[in-house]
């Protein structure tokens, strides 16, 4: 299913008249395109960029890949007829592909203009921003009232419909920094040692630092949250990649709203607090919309609380010395294995709850 996700362009003044001039020169080329593949009846784009490549290029002064954007552009509006010759508004939108358009950060785009690159930041809401990662092919630059927008397509797959069998659960940090549903358990033993290293360390330095001892905490700090950052890729990856291999979606606890609910684990605040789960959660679903793995959300509450082999109710049970044990039935487990079964069948249960594709759509609505 194909989207469009629209960011606002803030160019300065000076980035914004290199984009008029661009969005000019390409549609005054285009124009001209049109009239020679209507001179000529030449409107294929092969045949087209044959004819009038070199001449356009000499002449506006584009980009090598502009031009031959420009002549997909001439070639697609003849598409639909022959029978009118093709003419452009000054403004009209023009399409950029990877080679003269790229994503330069989160907040940044690098576009080509007729005054060179262009390093433009861009402003889009959260759900314009989760759509991103489905990227496909090219962007169009827009001029709407006065302010640029790139519309940028966004393919984006569609759910399967997901039995119990192809859904798999993970629970996070309890006691370990993952275990999945499949009974795989992702030790956080060497970031929990690293993190208490840091912890170690920064309390050895003075009371009132000088400037020296700010700067080791300043970097202690940088060197803290890479190292995370890449035990968190990793992680996310491997979670990923498991449910890709067995054509499997992913569920989550749905945290939103999170600092509400987390009364059952109150206990384990420091832990979830210093292990930066907004970030893995994160890496975790970017990495499974590119790899076209469905993400499930469910409801957290007593997820952990609650027995998942005779689903006796929350709040009775005692989760401690990262053991789970019903007083009903007695199923004793590891808690976060039990967590992550629950995870499992809940996003069974509740299908409907499936994170991005839903979301998505209302993107656009
Ligand atoms: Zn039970």
């Amino acid at each position: 299913m194909k989207l469009v996700a629209n960011l606002k362009l803030m160019p300065t003044p000076s980035q914004h008249a290199a984009l008029l001039d661009t969005l000019a020169t390409a549609n005054r080329a285009c124009t001209w395109l049109a009239g020679q593949a209507w001179d000529t009846q030449t409107f294929g784009q092969f045949a087209l960029h044959t004819l009038a490549y070199h001449p356009c290029r000499e002449q506006f002064l584009l980009a090598a890949q502009m031009v031959v954007r420009c002549i997909a552009k001439v070639a697609d509006a003849y598409k639909l007829d022959t029978k009118t010759r093709r003419r452009f508004r000054r403004y009209a939108a023009q399409p950029y592909d990877d080679r003269i358009f790229r994503f330069r950060s989160a907040t940044e785009v690098s576009l080509w203009s007729t005054a060179g690159r262009l390093a433009i930041p861009y402003q889009c809401g959260a759900r314009q921003r989760a759509l991103l990662v489905y990227r496909k092919g090219e962007v169009d630059l827009m001029y709407l009232k006065g302010v640029f927008y790139l519309a940028v397509v966004c393919d984006v797959l569609e759910p399967e419909e997901l039995g119990l069998e192809s859904i798999l659960g993970v629970d996070f940090g309890i006691v370990n920094l993952a275990v999945d549903s499949d009974g795989t358990v992702y030790s956080g033993d060497v970031m929990e040692q690293k993190r208490q290293r840091f912890t170690t360390r920064r309390a050895g330095l003075p009371r009132h630092p000088t400037r020296a001892a700010r700067r080791t905490l300043r970097q202690l700090a940088g060197k803290q949250a890479r190292v995370q950052a890449n035990t968190h890729h990793v992680l996310a990856k491997r979670l990923v990649d498991t449910a890709q291999r067995s054509a499997a979606g992913r569920a989550l606890e749905d945290l939103t709203g999170i600092r509400t609910r987390v009364k059952a684990r109150r206990q384990q605040r420091p832990r979830h607090a210093h292990w930066g789960f907004a970030q893995l959660r994160q890496f975790v679903t970017d990495k499974a919309a590119r790899a076209g793995v469905p993400i499930l959300l469910v409801d957290p509450r007593d997820t952990s609380q609650q027995c998942h082999h005779c689903g006796h109710g929350a709040r009775a049970h005692r989760v401690a010395h990262e053991r789970f044990s019903c007083h009903r039935c007695g199923y004793t487990t590891s808690a976060d294995f039990n967590a992550a079964q629950n995870i499992k069948h809940r996003a069974a249960v509740n299908r409907h709850m499936v994170a991005q594709p839903r979301q998505l759509r209302l993107a656009l609505a």
